[in-house]
């Protein structure tokens, strides 16, 4: 009788008593702002299909419409056997939305952080991540080998003195942040990092998952919202606003081509189905063409922040920026009771808690799919569990 997995009755046990314990929610119905869960319909107030679009009628159809057409299985990876017409067609899409010369489809959002590290940067090379970047950033920045500094949220001063320090000992420097920081909501100080990159001769990787389809005139992202054409690597996720799967990384010509040939992630891997690539070509035609679920999405955000104000209990961690809203009511358990108390009342707003995040929150994600009533249901029952 071996004991060698015994260490895992031991691990699960500590997770145990640090409340650090998750499971998943099984959702037994399609994506929208009211799903079914646990055998009830629950109001959805943690789903990243921001614009609504994982429901939409157009982008299942254009699934099942490649589904016949190619089939279910890219069959191999991109460069052998698995290289499809759609992909390209996809690619080509994501450059004309980001405003760059090309784009390179990743099987995740996830797999394209993790590759597009990893290739840029190496064991001579320095790189500089926001302490509060999404782990996929923080697990292609130790895959590279390069050195690696947190320089504290959002901080250009710390940024800058890390800068000074450690630039010039270094060949290469990779600055990497989220643009729309997942578990805080808050957006990072894009032009003061374009501005030191350039001092200091570093190249930047932005992740623009909760961005695109979000942020901007056309919903290009951040990047584009604020106007920035130097050269930048920019990744993003198909899986959240444009309601597919696969992730991207847009850049110039030059970068692409070089992915293409040292992303480990994206070589080896199998390519993304024609279903979740159709689907995300159909969304960023809609996206663009129907700036009218954008308008919905920052209405409801101005309608929550309203209703918020007035639940003393209650503080967000951030001006409220974009549709990712904390809400930091108490320590670990007291974040666990307040959502099993909305999870009674139908609303489904789990607590994120670490080691995910370094304090426990309420993580609430805003739909332009969400009616106001929809939203006042939220507010009234957290007024009446926090007020
Ligand atoms: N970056 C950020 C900031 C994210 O929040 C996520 C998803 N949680 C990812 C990357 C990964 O994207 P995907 O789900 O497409 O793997």
């Amino acid at each position: 009788m071996t004991h060698a997995y015994e260490w895992i009755d031991r691990s699960m046990q500590t997770i145990h008593q640090a409340h650090w314990y998750r499971s998943p929610q099984v959702v037994a119905s399609r994506a929208d702002d009211v799903v079914h869960m646990a055998g009830r319909d629950m109001l959805m107030f943690a789903s990243n299909n921001y614009l609504g679009l994982a429901g939409d009628r157009r982008l299942i159809d254009a699934a099942i419409a490649a589904t016949e057409t190619y089939g279910t299985g890219a069959t191999g990876s991109r460069l052998v056997s698995g290289h499809l017409a759609l992909h390209a067609q996809l690619e080509q899409a994501i450059a004309a939305f980001k405003q760059t010369e090309a784009a390179l489809v990743f099987s995740s959002g996830y797999l394209a952080n993790l590759g597009a590290i990893a290739a840029v940067v190496g064991a001579r090379d320095l790189i500089l991540s926001d302490t509060y970047n999404h782990a996929c950033l923080k697990q292609g920045a130790t895959l590279s080998g390069a050195k690696v500094i947190h320089y504290a949220h959002n901080d250009l001063e710390d940024l800058a003195t890390h800068l000074a320090q450690h630039r010039h000992l270094h060949r290469r420097c990779l600055i990497t942040t989220d643009t729309v920081f997942s578990m805080d909501g808050d957006v990072c100080p894009l032009l003061g990092i374009m501005d030191l990159a350039d001092r200091y001769n570093c190249m930047v990787l932005v992740d623009e998952a909760h961005g695109t389809g979000v942020f901007g005139d056309r919903g290009a992202g951040v990047v584009n919202a604020m106007g920035i054409h130097q050269p930048l690597i920019q990744v993003g996720t198909l899986s959240k606003a444009l309601g597919s799967l696969g992730g991207y990384v847009a850049g110039s010509a030059q970068l692409i081509d070089f992915l293409r040939n040292r992303a480990s992630t994206w070589i080896y891997t199998t390519g993304l189905s024609p279903a979740d690539t159709a689907a995300a070509l159909k969304a960023i035609e809609i996206v663009q063409k129907e700036p009218q679920r954008r308008e919905a999405l920052w209405n409801n955000l101005a309608i929550l922040k309203q209703g918020l104000g007035t639940i003393k209990a209650i503080a967000p961690n951030s001006d409220l920026a974009s549709q990712i809203i904390a809400l930091k009511v108490g320590d670990t358990e007291q974040t666990l009771k307040v959502a099993e108390y909305l999870k009674q009342q139908g609303i489904f707003a789990p607590a994120i808690r670490p080691p995910t995040v370094p304090t426990a929150r309420i993580r609430l994600t805003l739909m332009a799919t969400h009616t106001t009533a929809q939203i006042h249901t939220l507010l009234t029952c957290l007024k009446s569990c926090l007020a």
